[in-house]
């Protein structure tokens, strides 16, 4: 398939991972309109977090969980957690992602 979230979680196009958990992977968005802007994508591949969240609650609290931890290891405590979901909605990646973004990095 020719996702871009899934060659990078795959490893296909080399990316640092600002951080990793079983079953998803937290990296800099490559355009970011705030201070503080992660990525967080789960390792298989879902169209949008309804997706995700019909095929696999588990793999959504993992990434959940990982975005947490990003959120409390970038931002001060005070940070945006956002999944845009359709065309319409602003979602322009249609593998599953959260943007974690803050104006207070840590
Ligand atoms: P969305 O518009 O919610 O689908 O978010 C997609 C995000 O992915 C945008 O903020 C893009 O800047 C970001 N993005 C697209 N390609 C890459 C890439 N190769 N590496 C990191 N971030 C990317
Ligand atoms: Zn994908």
């Amino acid at each position: 398939m020719d996702c871009i979230f899934c060659k990078i979680t795959s490893g296909q196009i080399p990316t640092n991972f600002v951080a990793v958990s079983e079953h998803a992977v937290a990296f800099n968005d490559i355009s970011p309109r705030q201070p503080v802007h992660v990525l967080v994508v789960p390792k298989q591949h879902f169209n949008d977090v309804a997706d995700l969240n019909n095929s696999s609650p588990e793999i959504l609290a993992d990434l959940m969980a990982l975005a947490m931890k990003v959120a409390g290891d970038t931002s001060e405590g005070s940070f945006r957690l956002t999944f845009n979901t359709g065309k319409e909605a602003g979602q322009s990646v249609f593998h599953a992602h959260a943007h974690v973004t803050s104006v207070q990095p840590r």
